[in-house]
């Protein structure tokens, strides 16, 4: 049994089909922690989805219209990349009630995982680069309407930079957040993040970890965010197919357990999303997150929380 719940939902599958992004990989990673043994049933718990008024907080009213009444153009299936159904409709309101829900027990535990979410790429328009609700901004937005939280950090790992994130954020001082990408890649247009970490081509597990880290030290001692909400693509990997660094599966692990680590030290609540993962065998993308959810255990046994041990 794990210290933190998994946020899962069966329909959180995006209907692609045959697609470079691999959408049955969220319910390949809930069956992989079961068949492992690292999570039982009872650590999951199943997401509503978020209301239209939480969505309304990010999004303007014409996109989630056009989203719920299907009404998108030409142009905007163009740009989101993704086929318009009503599934996909179902997948992202679900996914952002996950982000939500495991951002609510990262308050209680310490720690949640949405085992979906992290859809960095979207506006509060419209919809980019396989994502159309941008579910950790919801989240963020609902939990300080709530009173829950005040100040966030979003620490991005996603291969491609979080220019949803950065158009959403970028004016508001209660978020801080911090996009490592490489540099070359889409998208073309980065619009700035509090801190932009711009990668080289082809850039190692030691290189990324020696920019990562210190970065996010520093900026958890000088913002002191009431919650961190961790973006952690597994695109970063070397053999990824929409990414070009040359990460490996330990040093992606090393990534996310050392985030944690940061944060869990000072007693910082972190709620995880998946981002993107293109891997050529996507056994390799459903490891790279199984091994997110090992990190988080590893570091929530090894860093009791004492806001989780005072509120249980
Ligand atoms: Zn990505």
């Amino acid at each position: 049994m794990l210290p933190f719940k998994l946020v899962y939902h069966e329909r959180y599958d995006l209907n692609l089909g045959p697609h470079v992004f691999p959408s049955q990989k969220f319910r390949l990673i809930a069956e992989q922690l079961l068949r492992e043994g690292i999570a039982v049933a009872g650590d999951f718990v199943r997401p509503s989805p978020a209301g239209d008024d939480d969505l309304l907080r990010v999004h303007t009213p014409e996109w989630v219209n056009k989203l719920k009444t299907g009404t998108l153009t030409a142009g905007d299936v163009m740009k989101l990349e993704v086929p318009y159904s009503p599934e996909l409709v179902e997948a992202v309101w679900l996914a952002a009630g996950g982000t939500i829900l495991a951002a609510q027990c990262a308050l209680r535990d310490g720690f949640g995982a949405n085992l979906s979410g992290g859809f960095h790429h979207a506006y509060p328009g419209h919809g980019e680069g396989f994502c159309a609700i941008h579910d950790v901004a919801v989240a963020i937005r609902r939990l300080q309407a709530d009173g829950a939280i005040q100040k966030a950090m979003v620490v991005d790992t996603d291969v491609h930079h979080g220019n949803g994130t950065a158009a959403i954020f970028g004016k508001d001082s209660s978020v801080f957040t911090i996009s490592i990408h490489q540099e070359n890649d889409y998208p073309a247009h980065k619009p700035p993040s509090t801190i932009d970490l711009n990668m080289m081509d082809r850039a190692d597990d030691d290189e990324y970890l020696a920019t990562l880290i210190p970065t996010v030290q520093q900026a958890l001692d000088e913002f002191c965010p009431e919650m961190v909400f961790y973006v952690g693509g597994a695109d970063p990997y070397c053999e990824d197919q929409l990414g070009g660094l040359s990460l490996t599966k330990k040093g992606l692990m090393e990534r996310d357990r050392r985030v944690f680590e940061e944060a869990r030290r000072r007693d910082i609540p972190v709620a995880n999303t998946l981002a993107g993962g293109y891997a050529r065998n996507v056994e390799d993308t459903v490891r790279i997150h199984v091994n997110t959810i090992l990190a988080a255990r590893d570091v929530a046994l090894a860093f009791p929380s004492a806001s989780a041990a005072t509120n249980r």
